[in-house]
């Protein structure tokens, strides 16, 4: 396969380029503005997390384009394939890997104005959306016919879905509706010649291989998706939320595992292991929360079985004050994320920047979460790093932790970016992966190979015919990340 040092050759957009841009786009849709290109492209990713590719944080796209539809994507997409000029698609930028900052400039192509809903199938219980609507305005529209999309994340009042596609999201309610990807039916992409492909909105075919797998969590590597399909769920008549605290995580992990053996189904699973550093001692909160769906004599069942295991193992049972606040405020950081984009850009990276943590999200083998829990105790130990949070979020192999800075008197050096790279690496050895759903973007490109072995040479065959040129969001998903270019 292709391997170059140069994978661009323009350095710079010509009047030319320019001039047939103009001819496809109104002005209105076009902006050339250094200022706001940069604004646009700075996301949560600062400094500090992203290590080893902090320096890419500082590269500007040139161009932000903002298509209206399908069409005006494919001529936008020809048109920069006929120059090998970059492309980064962009949903709202709230990726946390930093896969929309550009790596080589070039586009940055804004997909905020393909908003719209365009079917809502009650009976097929399905919506057919643009990519670049909001999940709120599509929960909220979707409100109205009695129905709901089943991806919750924090951060849904700010994400699309086609953000939310190309990372293949996990969101609260993730335990009974799975993954954003589980939920989607059919896409119609842009590939990098401009092709346009439409799939159909039935959920199961027995016709070869399913293209729109190669799309979900791709980052916008392998083509532009601007509509899709996706499930939809009626609006549950009753909803109860149930909170337990547990002395130890081993035994709130142990009556997950009963939970799941004994098919106990909740909508939403959130265990989560809590220290408060600015209380002396340290004080730890073990909580699990959990909601249920469905009739009442449904919900009488689950929620007794809940309580007689989650007993088994010294739960004992939270007030439904603490559950309510716990629900009512999942989606504050993203609300706290939209104020702050009112900020000068500056001083929004400046504040990315001053979290000197990490939040780590691996899926790990559910009977070897505890062994690496303690393998992890072991080796931020070591460093002298504090760990503030252990979480299970929806299933019990996504496993998640919060990473302090190595203090002062640890007992062996270590930097920031290496112990993470540790922490990863175990989760391999423990047979995981080392992200469940924030994808790899800029910030773990460097580990792609170690991640997908063998497979990575398939998929960059894959992407190497597909976008021969590199111009679909390269850097990012390990194509194209300098100094490690195709692999054959
Ligand atoms: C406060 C906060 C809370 C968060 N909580 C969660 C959470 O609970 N769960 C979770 O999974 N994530 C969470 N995230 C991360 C982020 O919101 C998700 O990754 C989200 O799905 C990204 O959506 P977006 O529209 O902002 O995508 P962007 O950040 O714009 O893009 C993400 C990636 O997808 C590509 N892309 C975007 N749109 C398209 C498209 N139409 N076609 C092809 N490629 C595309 C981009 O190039 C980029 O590589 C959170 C982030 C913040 C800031």
């Amino acid at each position: 396969v292709q391997t170059t040092n140069t994978p661009f050759h323009y350095e710079k957009v010509d009047e030319q380029f320019l001039k047939e841009l103009r001819h496809l786009l109104a002005d209105h849709q076009i902006t050339l503005d250094q200022g706001a290109n940069f604004s646009l492209s700075t996301g949560p990713l600062g400094s500090f997390r992203a290590f080893r590719s902090s320096q890419f944080l500082d590269i500007e796209s040139e161009i932000i384009v903002r298509p209206e539809s399908t069409d005006q994507v494919a001529d936008v997409v020809s048109l920069a394939h006929k120059w090998k000029i970059p492309i980064v698609p962009y949903g709202s930028g709230t990726g946390v890997m930093g896969g929309t900052s550009p790596v080589y400039r070039g586009i940055l192509l804004d997909l905020r104005s393909l908003n719209s809903v365009l079917n809502v199938d009650p009976i097929s219980h399905t919506v057919t959306a643009q990519s670049g609507l909001v999940l709120e305005h599509l929960q909220d529209h979707l409100g109205e016919y009695g129905f709901m999309i089943g991806h919750d994340p924090w951060s849904q009042p700010i994400a699309t879905l086609g953000g939310a596609i190309s990372t293949n999201g996990v969101g609260y309610l993730a335990a009974k509706y799975g993954t954003m990807g589980d939920q989607v039916l059919g896409l119609t992409v842009v590939l990098a010649n401009g092709q346009v492909i439409r799939d159909k909105k039935t959920s199961k075919d027995s016709m070869g291989p399913d293209t729109k797998h190669l799309f979900i969590g791709a980052e916008g590597t392998i083509g532009i998706i601007t509509e899709a399909t996706v499930r939809i769920y009626p609006i549950p008549e009753y909803f109860e939320l149930l909170s337990f605290s547990f002395q130890s995580f081993a035994q709130g992990y142990q009556a997950i595992l009963d939970m799941q053996r004994l098919t106990v189904s909740p909508s939403m699973l959130d265990f989560t292991e809590e220290m408060d550093s600015n209380v002396m001692p340290s004080y730890h909160e073990i909580y699990l929360h959990l909601a249920f769906e469905g009739s009442p004599a449904i919900l009488e069942t689950a929620i007794d079985e809940t309580y007689r295991i989650c007993s088994k193992y010294d739960g004992t049972r939270l007030d439904l004050v603490r559950s309510r606040e716990f629900w009512d405020t999942r989606h504050a950081s993203a609300e706290a994320y939209k104020a702050s984009l009112n900020l000068p850009v500056a001083e929004r990276r400046e504040r990315h920047s001053s979290w000197r943590k990490d939040y780590l999200h691996v899926t790990i083998p559910p009977s070897l979460v505890l062994a690496y829990r303690a393998k992890c105790e072991a080796i931020t130990d070591h460093y002298g790093c504090t760990v503030t949070e252990w979480s299970v979020w929806g299933r019990p192999e996504f496993f998640s932790f919060i990473v302090g800075e190595p203090q002062p008197g640890n007992k062996i050096d270590g930097t920031m970016d290496t112990i993470i790279d540790e922490l990863l690496m175990a989760a391999l050895a423990f047979g995981g992966t080392i992200e469940y759903c924030h994808g790899v973007g800029l910030k773990l490109s460097h580990l792609i190979h170690e991640e997908q072995g063998a497979k990575k040479a398939v998929l960059n065959l894959l992407k190497h015919s597909l976008d021969p040129h590199n111009i679909l969001n390269p850097g990012k998903l390990g194509y194209f990340y300098p100094g490690d270019l195709y692999h054959s």
